[in-house]
């Protein structure tokens, strides 16, 4: 049965130096946790948000092997950085991180303040990565909120806690230990062992200290949230091939989200409209171009945190005028060998991929709309992106170079 709730933020300390001795026994070797640097942690950190460590792991590794320090980073063009972020999802992130480099770099002599209050003035730098930071890279007594160590506390207390109320606990709790460790300890518990379904409770250190256990439901806190079931969209991209085998893409504006990153140009399609209606007002309204629209040479369904898209990819031939970046930052024809110069989200990725294992739709040859092959790709996860064409068309029309040069 569910224990009474309440209670104010004075709570008894659980076992902490049992739960530091599960630490220094069940930490999983991850590569940030070797020579740890303030470069390295905060590297981590932005890229441990709202992804798995299974996911970040390979990325973190060529990350910090591409860009070895805040200036390597600073110095390098913000497309490079993208390239390395893609796939990732959340691009905001690297786009951030590129800029705490660039602020660094020009404006503190590429050091990062120890004080977690000043952190907090640099890009991304929210209230729990500020305090990830601080604590694992320079050892500042301030706890570490994120979304396992608030369910954590709150099962250990059997009632909900805020954000707020987690750090003024936890700063009791933490009082007199090291800092840092104290934090991953909590984040790895929350992680392995006290996991949002199936709490091990039967091999947890905090056992003895937690309410939750005690009241022998504890996967009743924190409090279920209803969860709206996110909306879809459906979105219309070309495949648009010229005479040469080379591929129309398109670079979306940087103020944008997934802003950088190209794509097959394309959006979203609008009540009643058919979705080859919606390619060829796109690509007139984005790049001043006419297209024949053809079958379809892909279909990708892909979920973000807040909605998800059903890409419809449709092979396209150009009719008149010259594509010219109207409704994005640029555009390139580029031979399909080159496409891994430049950085797609993960749903591009998944269409390239796609007309890839569909050789003969193949876009080398000379694809024409009358080639007749659809690829069905496996649903993909990334969560925080939006889809294509939506800003784009919020925003009026401005004029753009009328060269497009190509990727050679
Ligand atoms: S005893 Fe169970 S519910 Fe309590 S902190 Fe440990 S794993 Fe979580």
């Amino acid at each position: 049965m569910r224990a009474a709730r309440g209670g104010g933020t004075a709570a008894a300390a659980p076992p902490i130096g049992a739960l530091l001795r599960w630490f220094a026994r069940a930490a999983r070797p991850l590569p940030w946790r070797t020579r740890r640097t303030p470069y390295r942690v905060t590297v981590a950190e932005f890229v441990l948000q709202q992804t798995r460590v299974e996911t970040a792991a390979p990325y973190f590794r060529r990350f910090v092997r591409r860009f070895p320090s805040w200036r390597a980073l600073a110095r390098a063009p913000r497309s490079e950085v993208l390239k390395a972020w893609e796939g990732l999802g959340y691009y905001a992130r690297a786009r951030r991180l590129h800029e705490l480099a660039r602020r660094l770099v020009r404006d503190h002599r590429g050091r990062l303040p120890a004080d977690p209050e000043r952190l907090r003035d640099f890009p991304g730098m929210g209230p729990y990565v500020a305090a990830a930071v601080a604590s694992l890279a320079f050892g500042a007594p301030v706890p570490a909120v994120d979304g396992n160590v608030r369910r954590v506390v709150s099962r250990l207390l059997a009632r909900d806690v805020t954000d707020d109320e987690g750090r003024e606990i936890l700063a009791g709790w933490m009082a007199g230990r090291p800092a840092g460790r104290f934090n991953e300890a909590m984040m790895e518990l929350g992680a392995l062992v006290c996991r949002r379904r199936k709490p091990a409770c039967g091999v947890c250190p905090l056992r003895r200290g937690c309410r939750a256990f005690a009241a022998g439901d504890p996967v009743a806190w924190p409090s279920p949230r209803r969860r709206r079931r996110p909306p879809r969209i459906l979105v219309g991209a070309a495949v648009t091939i010229d005479g040469r085998g080379r591929v129309l893409v398109a670079r979306r504006r940087d103020g944008d989200m997934l802003g950088g990153l190209w794509e097959f140009p394309g959006g979203k399609v609008e009540p009643g409209e058919s979705v080859t209606r919606c390619i060829r007002r796109e690509l007139m309204e984005e790049l001043g171009l006419e297209v024949e629209v053809g079958p379809e040479a892909a279909r990708v369904r892909h979920d973000y945190s807040h909605f998800g898209i059903d890409l419809r990819a449709h092979w396209c031939r150009p009719l008149r005028g010259v594509p010219r970046p109207i409704g994005c930052a640029a555009v390139r024809w580029i031979r399909p060998a080159d496409r891994g110069r430049l950085a797609f989200s993960r749903a591009d990725l998944r269409v390239w991929e796609a007309l890839e294992r569909a050789p003969a739709a193949g876009q080398r040859e000379g694809a024409s709309p009358q080639q007749p092959r659809a690829a069905r790709i496996a649903s993909s996860t990334c969560p925080g992106e939006a889809p294509r064409g939506t800003a784009a068309r919020r925003r009026s029309a401005r004029p753009g170079s009328t060269s497009v040069p190509a990727v050679s």
